[in-house]
C-alpha cells in the first residue's frame, strides 16, 4: 500500500526539491499528499497545488500543516525537511513528536545539543529520524561497503575523501546574496563547506568502512578574504578501527564540478569512486590489474544489486540514489506498521545518530582549526 508523504521546503526554484520529488514517486510507494514547501505562504500553495497536492493540504506554513495533518485519518506517514539549516531541528522535533516519520536534509541540526536532542526525541516517539545523505543510495557505493565488509580489500588501512567544487571561486560573485549568506555565521553557523559538503564526504567514508570517527585535526582556510567562514578545510581522522583518513573539502577548487570521491585503501586491495562517474567502480587488487565493476552487473552483492535500477549500460545517477533512500524508508516503514520486523536489507538508510556524529565533527573541526590543527575529539558526549 502506498504511504502518504508530505514536504516541507523544496520550493519552486529549490535546489534540492525536485530530486525529493522524482526519489519519493519512483516506485510507486508514497503518494504526495501534503505540502508547507516555500517561506512564502502564497507561493508554497500555489506550487503545490501544481504539483498534485488537493487544497486543504496545500499549507502556509509548517506549524498549519503539523495541525492539519495531525489529526487526519489519511494523514502523511513521513515528512520531508528540505528547508534552510537552522529550521531543521524545531520542524524535525515537532513532527517526531507528533507521532510522523521524518527524513531531514543535512545538516541535520546547527548544534550538537540540539542533534542529541533529535536522536533522544526519535527514540523516545518510537519514529524514524532520517537523514539525507542520499550519495549513500548509489549502487557502487553500496557495493564498496559491501565489498569491504566481506574482506575483498582486508583491513582497510586507509580512506581519502573529497568532495570539492569550483562554484564559489569567483570574488566578483562573492557579494553574490545566493552565494554570502553561506559564508555568513549568523545564517550558516560555525562552518561553511565542511558542514555543507564536507560532512557528505565523511559520512560516505565512515559508511563504507563501517567505523565512526573517533577525532580529528582540520585546518580551515578562507581563500577568498572577505569570508569569515571556511570555503576550503582539510583534515585529518582516525576512525574507530584505526583507519587514517584524508578529507579535502572545497568551493574554490575551479574545474571541479560536484567533486565527490571515495578512495579505499586496504591490506589486499584499494577502490575508487567518484560520483560524476557513478556507474564505475575501480578496483585494484594487490598484485593484479586494474578492474573496472559495472553497476547492473549482475551478482555484484546483495546490497548493489537492491540498488541498482536500470540494465548495466545505462547511465544511473542522483535522482536513483535518493530513491533507494525513500525505498528503504518505505520498507522500513510499511514492516513496522504491519508489526514485522523490516528487513535488514532496507536498513541502509541514514540514521538521527549519523546526522549527530556530523554535528559533532563540524564543531570538532572549528575546534581544531581555531586551535592550529590541534587533534580534537570528534565523538558526540553521548557516545563518548
Ligand atoms: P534553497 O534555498 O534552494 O531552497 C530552500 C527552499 O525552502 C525554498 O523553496 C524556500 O522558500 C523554502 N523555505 C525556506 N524556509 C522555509 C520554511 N520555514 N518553511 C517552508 N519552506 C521554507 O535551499 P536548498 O539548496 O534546496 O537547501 C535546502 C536544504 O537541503 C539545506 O539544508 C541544504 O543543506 C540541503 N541540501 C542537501 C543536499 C544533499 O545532497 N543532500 C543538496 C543541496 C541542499
Amino acid at each position: 500500500m502506498r504511504l502518504n508523504w508530505g514536504m516541507i521546503g523544496g520550493g519552486e526554484g529549490s535546489q534540492i526539491g525536485p530530486a525529493h520529488r522524482i526519489a519519493a514517486g519512483m516506485d510507486g510507494l508514497f503518494t504526495f499528499a501534503a505540502g508547507a514547501l516555500d517561506a512564502d505562504p502564497a507561493r508554497g500553495k500555489d506550487f503545490a497545488q501544481r504539483l498534485g497536492v488537493s487544497a486543504d493540504r496545500a499549507y502556509g506554513n509548517w506549524q498549519d500543516m503539523l495541525e492539519g495533518e495531525r489529526n487526519r485519518p489519511d494523514r502523511i506517514e513521513l515528512v520531508t525537511v528540505a528547508t534552510p539549516n537552522a529550521t531543521h531541528y524545531p520542524i524535525a522535533k515537532a513532527f517526531l513528536q507528533a507521532g510522523f516519520h521524518v527524513l531531514v536534509e543535512k545538516p541535520m541540526t546547527v548544534t550538537v545539543e540540539d542533534a542529541e536532542d533529535l536522536v533522544r526525541t526519535a527514540k523516545a516517539a518510537n519514529r524514524i529520524c532520517a537523514v539525507n545523505y542520499g550519495y549513500t543510495g548509489y549502487a557502487l557505493v553500496r557495493h564498496m561497503k559491501a565489498m569491504v565488509a566481506r574482506g575483498d580489500i582486508g583491513k582497510v588501512r586507509l580512506v581519502v575523501a573529497e568532495f570539492a567544487h569550483g562554484h564559489h571561486a569567483d570574488a566578483a560573485d562573492a557579494d553574490n546574496p545566493r552565494v554570502r549568506w553561506r559564508y555568513d555565521p549568523a545564517q550558516a553557523g560555525v562552518s561553511a563547506q565542511f558542514a555543507d559538503c564536507g560532512i557528505h564526504a565523511l559520512h560516505m567514508a565512515s559508511f563504507v568502512i563501517g567505523q565512526e570517527a573517533d577525532k580529528l585535526q582540520a585546518d580551515f582556510a578562507s581563500c577568498l578574504p572577505v569570508r569569515t567562514l571556511e570555503d576550503d578545510a582539510m583534515v585529518n581522522l582516525r576512525f574507530s578501527g584505526g583507519t587514517v583518513g584524508r578529507l579535502w573539502t572545497s568551493s574554490v577548487a575551479i574545474g571541479r564540478q560536484h567533486g565527490l570521491t571515495l578512495q579505499v585503501f586496504g591490506e589486499t586491495g584499494g577502490l575508487r569512486w567518484a560520483q560524476e562517474q557513478p556507474n564505475q567502480l575501480h578496483y585494484m587488487p594487490l598484485g593484479k590489474r586494474l578492474q573496472i565493476i559495472e553497476r547492473g552487473e549482475g551478482n555484484l552483492s546483495p546490497e548493489a544489486d537492491r540498488a541498482s535500477r536500470v540494465t548495466v549500460g545505462h547511465a544511473e545517477g542522483m535522482p536513483e540514489a535518493f530513491a533507494n533512500i525513500y525505498r528503504d524508508l518505505a520498507d522500513t516503514i510499511t514492516a513496522q506498521n504491519a508489526g514485522k520486523t523490516p528487513d535488514p536489507a532496507a536498513n541502509l538508510f541514514p540514521k538521527a545518530e549519523d546526522g549527530l556524529r556530523s554535528i559533532a565533527a563540524i564543531h570538532a573541526a572549528v575546534t581544531s582549526a581555531a586551535a592550529g590543527g590541534a587533534w580534537t575529539d570528534a565523538r558526540p558526549p553521548m557516545f563518548r
